[in-house]
C-alpha cells in the first residue's frame, strides 16, 4: 500500500484537483491512501475570516460569501453539470454552518482556540469532500474517511498531540475492512476524546499521511507538492537552488525544522520510526524523479559537497537575558527553559555566551509576547534586585541554517559561512551550532535574509568562477600573440580551471578601450582598439585604479621605461603586475626592491617570469631553490636569443648587417636592436638573476666588454644599420679568427657575489655553450646544493610565441 498526500497547491482548482486525480489513478500499488489538504491558501483564509469577525468587522460576511464562491466554483468546473447538485448543496450546508460560527465569534469577540480549529476543519473536510465527488464522477473505487473519528488528539487545539497507541490501531483496523482501491481521508484534522475538532498544526497534512503510512505499514509514503523536490534552498529566493535526489531522515528533519516547508517536521517521525520511505514528487511535474527520504545517509552530488542544504526562518523574535546576576549561578536556564515550556513556547534556538552573562533564544514572532511575559513573572524578583536586566526582544529578525551531516568532520565550514556572511556586509545577531553539529545556524537581519541565502548558496553549491580581470598594455609582437593564446585557451580555463579571463582594458601606443561588461572581444580585439579613445598612459593608469574590479591584473608587454613607472601605483592597490617589460626590474635597486616589498605588503603578485629566457622557466626555478634553502654560487648564461641567432647564422657569407635585420623581422630583436647586439639587454637579464638570487646589483657594477664599434651606437636604428654595414671586416675576422680554432662566437653572461660581466666569447667543443642552436638560451646554475654540474636550464630563449605564453602562465599564476 502506497500513502499518497496532496498539499494545498495541489488542489488549489478544479484543473489541479483533475491532475490529482490523474496521479492517483496511475499508482502502481494496488490499494493507495490519499490525504489532502485544503484547497491552497485556504487555512490562512478561515483564519483571517475568524479574526476579522472577532474585531467586531462586519466584512468578515463579505469574505465569507468569497470563500463560499470559491468552492462552489471548484465544485461547477469540476463535476458534469448533472452530478452537481449534491456537491453544490453539500458546500451550501458546510457555509452555512461555517457562518452561524462566525456570527458567534462575531457577537462574542471572542475567537478561543476551541472555535479556531472548528473554523479551521472547513477546510480539509470540504476539498475532501469535493475531490471525492469527483472520484466519484469518475467511477473510482473509493471510499471518503472522517479523519476525526481516527485521529485521536489531546486537547492542545490548534497543535495537537496524536495518542499514537489508539490512532494506529483505529487507523489500521478501519483500513483493514475497506476492500476500495483508494481510501481518501482529509489531512490536519482529529479530534480529542470527547469528540471536539482538534487540528494538527499547520502543515499538519503531512503529519495525517505520516500517521496512515506507519499504522497500514506503507511501502512509501509520497507527499505530492508544487516542487520536484526537496532542495539546497528555498526555490523561492534561490534561483539555482538545486533538487536534493535522496537525503536521510535526520538532514531533511533538520532542514525543515529550521523552515524548508516542503515537509513538516514531526512528519517525519512516524515515517522514520517505521521506516518508511518518503518521496517528495511534484504533482505539475509527475515524471521528474523527486526527492528520496529514508534511512541511507543522504547522497550528495558531488564527494566534494559538505552542506547538504540551506533554511530559513523568515520570522523570527529574539528574547534576551542577561545580566551579572546569571554568572556561576545555575538554574536560570533551567527557570527560562521551564518557563517556555510551560507557556507551551516553542523554542527553534538558543544561544549562550561563554562568559553565561546572558542567553539568547528565538521564538516564533507569535509567541513574544507570550514568551516575555511569562520569563517577566518567573524573573521577577531577579530583574527587581538588578541581577538580571529586564528581558529584551528584538523583531524582524530571521535565521539562516547550513544543514549537513558531513559538516562534523569537515572544519573551517562555520568559518567559510561567517566570511561569506561578512564579506557581503551581513550583520550576525546570534550564532548557534547544534550539538550534534548538523547544523550551523545564524539570526540575521529579515532585511539581509534573501541576500544571505543567495550567497551561501554560491558560496557552498554553486561552481564559483574566478573572474580574471586583465588590464594589457602593448599589442605588438608578444601582445598580440598573448591575446591569440587566451583567446584560445578561454574555454579550457573555465572548464577546467574555473577561470574566466575578462579584458578589461587594452591599449597601445596609439590607442586605448575599456569594458565594463563582458570585456575586450578577444574576436574583434584589433576593431575595437582602433575605435577606442587615444592612449593617455596617465588616464590608462587611472582608469585601472577607478574601476577597482576584483582580481586585476595589469600586463606590460611593452618595452617601455614610462609604462614601469606605473607598476607601483597598482601594487599599492592590490592590483597584480605581470611584466615582460624588464625596464623595472633593472632600474635602480631600490626601485627594483621597492616593488618587491610593495608586491609583498599589499598581497599583489608581481611577476616577470619573461624577463629572462623568454618562456623557460628561469626566474621561477631561482625562485624555488632559494626557497628551499639553497644558495646561488655563480651563474653562467648566453641569454640573448637574438645574438645567439645572429652568431648562429653569421658565416660571413651574408653580410653582418642582413643578419640582424633578419633577426629583427623574425622578432627576437628588443625594437632597437643595439640593446641586444650591445649587450645592455643581457646585462640587464644577469642584473636581475644577481638580484633575484639575493644580491645587490646595478648595471654599473657589470663589466661589458663591448664587441659593437663605438659608432655603432650613434644616431638611429637606420644609422646603426648603415655602421654595420660599413664594419663588416670587423666582424667577418670575428667570425674567421673563432673559425680557425674550432670555435663558436657566444655572448655570455656570467655573474659571481661581487663581480658580473658579459661580452663575447669564442668558446670550444667542450663548453656546455657550444651546442646552441637558433634563438636557443641556456642558464647554468651552480649553487650549494649543484656546486659541480650546473642546474641547466636551456631552450627557445626569444620569440613571441615563447614569450607571450610564458606571460600566459604569469597571469594563471595571480590566481593562486
Ligand atoms: P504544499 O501546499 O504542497 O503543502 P508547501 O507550500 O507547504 O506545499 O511546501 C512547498 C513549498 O516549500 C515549495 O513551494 C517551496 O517554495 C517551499 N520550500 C522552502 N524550502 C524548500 C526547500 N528547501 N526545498 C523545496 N521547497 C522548499
Ligand atoms: N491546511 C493546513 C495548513 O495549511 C494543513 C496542510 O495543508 O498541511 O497548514
Ligand atoms: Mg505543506
Amino acid at each position: 500500500m502506497y500513502v499518497l498526500k496532496f498539499g494545498g497547491s495541489s488542489v488549489a482548482s478544479a484543473d489541479n484537483i483533475r491532475k490529482v486525480a490523474e496521479i492517483v489513478q496511475a499508482s502502481e500499488a494496488s490499494q493507495v491512501v490519499v490525504v489532502v489538504s485544503a484547497l491552497g491558501g485556504m487555512t490562512n483564509e478561515l483564519l483571517a475570516l475568524g479574526t476579522k469577525a472577532a474585531d467586531g468587522d462586519e466584512n468578515y460576511k463579505g469574505h465569507l460569501d468569497e470563500l463560499r464562491e470559491r468552492h462552489l466554483n471548484v465544485v461547477k468546473s469540476l463535476l458534469p453539470i448533472t452530478g452537481q447538485s449534491s456537491s453544490l448543496s453539500m458546500v451550501m450546508q458546510h457555509f452555512n454552518e461555517l457562518e452561524d460560527i462566525a456570527e458567534s465569534i462575531f457577537r462574542l469577540r471572542e475567537f478561543s482556540l476551541v472555535t479556531k480549529d472548528r473554523i479551521l476543519a472547513f477546510g480539509e473536510t470540504l476539498s475532501s469532500k469535493i475531490i471525492a465527488a469527483y472520484f466519484a464522477s469518475l467511477s473510482l473505487s473509493y471510499r471518503w474517511l472522517d479523519a476525526r473519528n481516527i485521529i485521536l488528539t489531546n486537547s492542545k487545539f490548534t497543535n495537537a498531540k496524536v495518542h499514537m497507541e489508539p490512532t494506529m490501531e483505529n487507523i489500521s483496523k478501519t483500513i483493514a475492512e475497506f476492500k476500495e482501491k483508494i481510501i481518501l481521508v482529509p489531512g490536519f484534522i482529529a479530534s480529542n476524546k470527547k469528540g471536539q475538532t482538534t487540528t494538527l498544526g499547520r502543515g499538519g497534512s503531512d503529519y495525517t499521511a505520516a500517521l496512515f503510512a506507519a499504522a497500514v505499514n506503507a511501502t512509501r509514503l509520497e507527499i505530492w507538492t508544487d516542487v520536484s523536490g526537496m532542495m539546497t534552498a528555498d526555490p523561492r529566493w534561490v534561483s539555482g537552488a538545486k533538487i536534493i535526489t535522496h537525503i536521510s531522515f535526520k538532514e531533511a528533519m533538520e532542514l525543515s525544522h529550521f523552515g524548508a516547508k516542503v515537509i513538516y517536521p514531526p512528519t517525519i517521525i512516524p515515517a522514520m520510526n517505521a521506516g518508511i520511505p518518503i518521496l517528495i514528487k511534484n504533482t505539475f511535474e509527475p515524471e521528474a524523479a523527486g526527492t528520496l527520504i529514508d534511512n541511507e545517509p543522504t547522497t550528495h552530488e558531488l564527494d566534494q559537497d559538505i552542506v547538504t542544504g540551506i533554511s530559513s526562518m523568515t520570522e523570527i523574535a529574539l528574547l534576551s537575558i542577561e545580566g551579572s546576576g546569571m554568572v556561576g549561578v545555575p538554574g536560570t536556564s533551567k527557570t527560562l527553559f521551564e518557563t517556555l515550556a510551560a507557556a507551551q513556547i516553542n523554542v527553534i534556538l538558543i544561544t549562550q555566551s561563554s562568559s553565561e552573562h546572558s542567553i539568547c533564544v528565538a521564538v516564533d514572532v507569535a509567541d513574544v509576547e507570550a514568551a516575555k511575559e511569562a520569563l517577566d513573572i518567573s524573573f521577577q524578583s531577579e530583574i527587581s534586585s538588578g541581577k538580571i536586566e529586564p528581558i529584551k526582544i528584538e523583531r524582524s529578525l530571521s535565521i539562516v541554517a547550513l544543514v549537513g551531516d558531513k559538516m562534523k568532520s569537515h572544519p573551517g565550514i562555520s568559518g567559510k559561512m561567517f566570511s561569506v556572511l561578512g564579506r557581503n556586509g551581513i550583520n550576525v545577531r546570534a550564532i548557534a551550532q547544534g550539538s550534534s553539529e548538523k547544523n550551523i545556524s545564524a539570526v540575521i537581519s529579515f532585511e539581509d535574509v534573501k541576500k544571505a541565502i543567495n550567497v551561501l548558496h554560491e558560496a557552498f553549491f554553486e561552481k564559483v568562477y574566478k573572474q580574471l580581470n586583465l588590464f594589457i598594455i602593448g599589442v605588438g609582437n608578444v601582445g598580440s600573440r598573448l591575446l591569440a593564446q587566451l583567446k584560445q585557451q578561454r574555454e579550457y580555463l573555465l572548464h577546467n580551471l574555473n577561470i574566466q579571463l575578462r579584458i578589461a582594458g587594452l591599449a597601445n601606443s596609439r590607442k586605448m578601450v575599456f569594458s565594463d561588461n563582458g570585456g575586450v572581444s578577444l574576436d574583434h580585439w584589433e576593431s575595437a582598439l582602433q575605435e577606442g579613445h587615444k592612449y593617455d598612459l596617465h588616464h590608462f593608469t587611472q582608469t585601472v585604479l577607478e574601476k577597482n574590479v576584483r582580481n586585476a591584473v595589469v600586463v606590460d608587454v611593452t618595452a617601455n621605461a614610462a609604462v614601469a613607472g606605473t607598476y607601483k601605483k597598482f601594487l599599492e592597490k592590490s592590483i597584480a603586475v605581470v611584466a615582460c617589460n624588464k625596464i623595472a626590474c633593472s632600474s635602480t635597486y631600490e626601485d627594483y626592491m621597492q616593488l618587491k616589498t610593495l608586491s609583498k605588503a599589499f598581497n599583489a603578485p608581481f611577476f616577470f617570469e619573461t624577463n629572462v629566457g623568454a618562456g623557460l622557466p628561469v626566474i621561477g626555478t631561482l625562485n624555488d631553490l632559494l626557497r628551499s634553502g639553497d644558495e646561488v654560487l655563480k651563474i653562467q648564461a648566453v641569454l640573448s636569443g637574438t645574438l645567439n641567432f645572429v652568431f648562429n647564422k653569421y658565416d660571413a657569407t651574408e653580410s653582418f648587417e642582413q643578419v640582424v635585420r633578419t633577426a629583427q623581422k623574425d622578432g627576437y630583436t628588443e625594437p632597437d636592436p643595439r640593446l641586444d647586439l650591445g649587450g645592455t639587454d643581457v646585462m640587464r637579464k644577469i642584473l636581475i638573476l644577481a638580484r633575484e638570487s639575493g644580491f645587490e646589483l646595478n648595471m654599473a657594477d657589470i663589466k661589458n666588454t663591448p664587441f659593437l664599434p663605438a659608432s655603432c651606437f650613434e644616431g638611429s636604428v637606420e644609422d646603426f644599420y648603415g655602421q654595420l654595414k660599413v664594419h663588416e671586416q670587423h666582424f667577418k675576422k670575428l667570425y674567421e679568427d673563432a673559425a680557425a680554432q674550432n670555435r663558436k662566437l657566444k655572448y655570455v653572461a656570467t655573474f659571481e657575489p661581487g663581480k658580473a660581466s658579459v661580452g663575447l666569447e669564442a668558446v670550444s667543443p667542450e663548453s656546455d655553450f657550444y651546442h646552441l642552436y637558433g634563438k636557443d638560451n641556456i642558464v647554468l646554475f651552480y649553487t650549494k646544493r649543484y656546486p659541480d654540474q650546473p642546474l641547466v636550464i636551456k631552450g627557445a630563449g626569444a620569440g613571441a610565441d615563447v614569450t607571450a605564453s610564458g606571460v600566459f602562465a604569469d597571469l594563471i599564476k595571480t590566481v593562486y
